[in-house]
Parts: C-alpha cells; structure tokens; sequence
C-alpha cells in the first residue's frame, strides 16, 4: 500500500535535472565534458565575423587552387604574378615547414607573446589571408554554417560587410561637412542606393554557392549545415575617416530595410584604434541619427573591447577610454546588444549603467577565448558572471572562430569549466542566443528571464511535434518562435539521451 501510494504522490520525472546530474557527475573528465557539450543544443552564434570564421587550411587550399602567391617575408597572400619574392602558393604541398608558418600567421596556433601581442597577431593575420577570400565567400559561408551544424546550432547570425567598399569610394567622392542629414542627403543623391542590389545580388551568389557546396537539394548528400538558419549583420568597419564610416551607416540601414536576410548591424575594428578612439563619440551619434529615422534597425554593436596599458598590447587605451563606451552605444546610439562589454566595471556609475542594461534587456555577447587571446581576461578578471548576477541577459558567442583555432563548443566547454557553470545555466546561454537574436517574429518567451511560455502556447508541451492551434499561428507567423521551438525540441532529446 505504502509503495503504491508513494508511486501516486512521486513527482514526476525530471529529465533536466537527471541531466544536471550527469553534468556533475562527467565535468572533472574532460573528454565525457567535451562530448556533453559538441552534443549540447546551442541556440545561437550571435557574434561570429564571416572572415574570421574561417581555418588557415581553408585559405591555404583555396590559394593552392586558385593560383595565388606567397609573400614570404610578411607570410601573405597576394595575388599573382608569381616570381621574384613571391612563391607560388602550389609550392605549400611540398614545403611544410612554410605551410605551418602560414597557419601560424593566419591564426593564434602556434601564437607565443614574445616580442608581438597577441592583439597585434590576431588583428594582422585578417590582411594575411584576405587574397584568399576572393570569390570564396560562398565557400567560406558554407563552412560557417557547417561549423554551426557541427556545434549543434540552430541559427546564425553573421557578421558581413557587402557594399561596405563601394559606400566607402562614395564617401571619398561626397566628402564630410559634419552635418549629418545633408551628407546623407548627398549620399542617397550620388547613388548609395545603387549599391543595395549590387549588394543583395552578391548575397544571392554566395548563398547560391554555399548550398550547392552543401548538396542542399540533394537528399542524398545534403550536408546538416543547410538546417541551420542563417541571417547577417551588415558590418561597418570603423577605422576610416566620419565621411566613410557614415556612408557605410546609411548602407547598413539601406540593407536592413532592404532585404530581410540583413536583420541589423554591427561597427567593427580594433577598438583602440586611433581612429575607433578619437571618433567613438562621433560613431555613436550617427547611429543616434540614423536609428531615429528608422528605429526598427536592430543595432549590435562592439563597446568595451579594451584594456588599459600594455597587456594584450592594447597600448593606445588611456583610461579615459574605457568610461563610456558601453554607455553611449546603449543610451546614445540604442544598440540592443553589446558585443564583449569586457571593460564593464571601468565605466562611470557601471552598477547603474549594468542595471540599466538589465531593464532595458541590452543582452552582451560574451567572447571568452577572444578575450583571453587579445586582451589577456580570463577568469574572475571577465565581467561575465558579473552581468549574469546584475540580471544582464548573456549568451557565449565565437567571434573569430578561424583565427582563435576554436568553435563554439569549444567556448561552452570554457566557460563550464572555468566558471563551474551548472546544467540549468548552459540551458540559459542557449535560450538567451536565440531570444535576443534578430530573427523576426514574436518571442516564444512572455517572460524572457524566465522562459515562461507566450500565451499562444501556455497549454503546449514545449518543442512537441504538435502544437496546438493557436501555438502553431504563432509559430507560423515568427521565424524567431519556430527557432525557439526547434531548439525547445533538441533540448528535450539532448536530455533524454543524457541521464
Ligand atoms: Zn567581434
């Protein structure tokens, strides 16, 4: 009677919890914990450069088949003709020793800081092998998205600067007087307009190129990254005079309103840069600008990717610098997201500044190996669980998975280990990466700290193969929601196979 009774009155069986469990029963071995989390469902790559994205092997085969040289001095890519001091890239089959040296250039794996920063090596190695991403960009986009496939990703939101050139020579031609309005008034009268297409044509190609590589149509060879959804930030590289980094704005908003493919924008570029430092008030007033024409433009935005003095060679960062980065692109340029934040506890009133991130639900990228590589953070020294605990949304992100040699498993692993992370927040970093991506549609979560379910589907089983009537009109009407699903669904199925 006793047992029957208690088998009455059990609570039911809780997989997540089973699955914390396990977690704390593998997580000091680190193979079981390498495999937990490749398996684990991820949500989302929220901070992920395409250029960036991609292995030094890569572009080494793609110089190989496409006839490029070597530059054997500055360990580059160029173009050909080959001779003299530059090396035909097809002599890498045979020379070992100068293919590893590439791979060192083109990445931080062999990296050592002696005599160079690691922010030095890893903003140098982009030039190094940007001969190779010529016509390659369909390529290099099938390559992220089977990366992404890999990790167990349901969507990706890329970081990619189509037009950027061509906006920046109409700057050159436009000039600068200050005045915003009357130089983007100049801007659209010279044609930035006309670059829209050229832009969403070369889209059109490289995602073209990316599906066939991927066997998309062809249910025999179809590769899994054609299940992950992709979407783009139009990125801005902001290391050029106001003229250029303006006219590179007004495309970005043209893009976005042009083409729902690009779901917001992104400014990037060494942040110390003597340009990024002197101009960082200015960039963030022209987004003030622009986004008040058109406040639908979902901004990102990399604030607060410094440290002061010489370690991780950020030399030029005065400690002025780090006060209110992250502020202005919050409450002057309206940025939804902060990319890295890093510098957090240096800005002035940060608790206030953190709190007031939390209300307005400002979700920061966090970029753990990325840090640790350019910056020297690790540790207790990031501000990760400092937002976390001030109720500031965060989500794990790769920023250049290909030149830090990672992937986002790979920053899952870190930050479980390194921050003895437990099963229900790694739940939490996956939700958040899809909730606070900028795929359209309504949220999943009426309550988004607390994954409590929209109303439409109060009654569903969240992630079940049927939704109810009024769960599936949601999930009809929002690509976000049906991420949010189909994520919901490879949780369940992760924690049934993980007890
Ligand atoms: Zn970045």
């Amino acid at each position: 009677m006793l047992g029957a009774l208690s088998a009455c009155t059990a609570t039911p069986p809780n997989p997540a919890a089973a699955t914390a469990r396990y977690l704390d029963r593998i997580r000091n071995d680190p193979a079981k914990l390498d495999a937990f989390l490749l398996a684990f469902p991820k949500g989302a790559d929220l901070h992920n450069h395409l250029s960036g994205a991609i292995y030094a092997e890569s572009f080494i085969g793609w110089a190989i088949a496409d006839g490029l040289c070597i530059d054997e001095n500055e360990l580059a890519l160029t173009k050909g003709p080959c001779g003299r001091n530059l090396v035909p890239a097809s002599a890498l089959r045979k020379n070992r020793p100068l293919y590893d040296a590439l791979v060192g250039a083109f990445s931080m794996k062999y990296f050592r800081p002696d005599g160079e920063t690691g922010h030095d090596h890893f903003f140098a190695a982009f030039d190094k092998f940007a001969a190779a991403e010529t016509d390659r960009e369909g390529d290099m986009l099938a390559q992220a998205l089977q990366q992404a496939a890999n990790d167990h990703t349901v969507y990706l939101e890329l970081m990619w600067s189509p037009g950027m050139p061509e906006a920046r020579r109409l700057a050159r031609k436009v000039g600068w007087d200050g005045d915003l309005a009357r130089v983007r008034n100049k801007l659209i009268a010279a044609g930035i307009d006309q670059i829209v297409p050229v832009a969403r044509r070369q889209v059109d190609q490289r995602e073209a190129r990316a599906r066939a590589l991927l066997h998309c149509a062809d249910p025999a060879r179809r590769r899994s990254g054609c299940d992950v959804t992709v979407r783009y930030l139009a990125q801005i590289i902001r290391v050029f005079p106001p003229a250029e980094v303006f006219a590179q704005d007004v495309l970005a908003f043209r893009l976005v309103e042009a083409d729902p493919r690009f779901v917001g924008l992104n400014i990037v570029g060494p942040e110390d840069d003597p340009i990024s430092l002197h101009d960082y008030s200015l960039h963030m007033r022209m987004f003030q600008y622009l986004h008040g024409l058109d406040p639908r433009v979902a901004m990102s935005l990399h604030a607060g990717e410094l440290v002061e003095g010489h370690r991780g060679g950020l030399r030029r960062v005065r400690p002025e610098d780090m006060r209110f980065h992250i502020r202005e692109a919050v409450e002057i340029a309206g940025a939804r997201r902060i990319g890295h934040g890093v510098d957090i506890e240096h800005e002035n009133d940060w608790r206030e500044l953190m709190a007031d991130m939390a209300a307005r639900h400002i979700l920061v990228e966090i970029n753990l190996t990325s840090n640790a590589q350019i910056l020297g953070i690790t540790g207790a020294a990031h501000p990760f669980l400092t937002y976390w605990t001030a109720g500031v949304p965060v989500a794990l992100s790769t920023d250049d998975e290909g030149v830090e040699r990672i992937d986002l498993t790979h920053e899952y692993v870190r930050a479980t280990r390194e921050y003895h992370l437990r099963f229900g927040q790694l739940v939490t970093l996956s939700r958040n990466a899809v909730a606070y991506g900028f795929a359209p549609g309504a949220n999943l979560w009426a309550d988004v700290d607390h994954f409590v379910p929209n109303a439409a589907c109060a009654t569903d089983t969240i992630g079940a193969a049927e939704p109810s009537g009024a769960c599936a009109a949601l999930l009809a009407t929002s690509l976000k929601a049906r991420l949010q699903w189909q994520l919901e669904a490879a949780l369940t199925k992760f924690e049934a196979g993980h007890q």
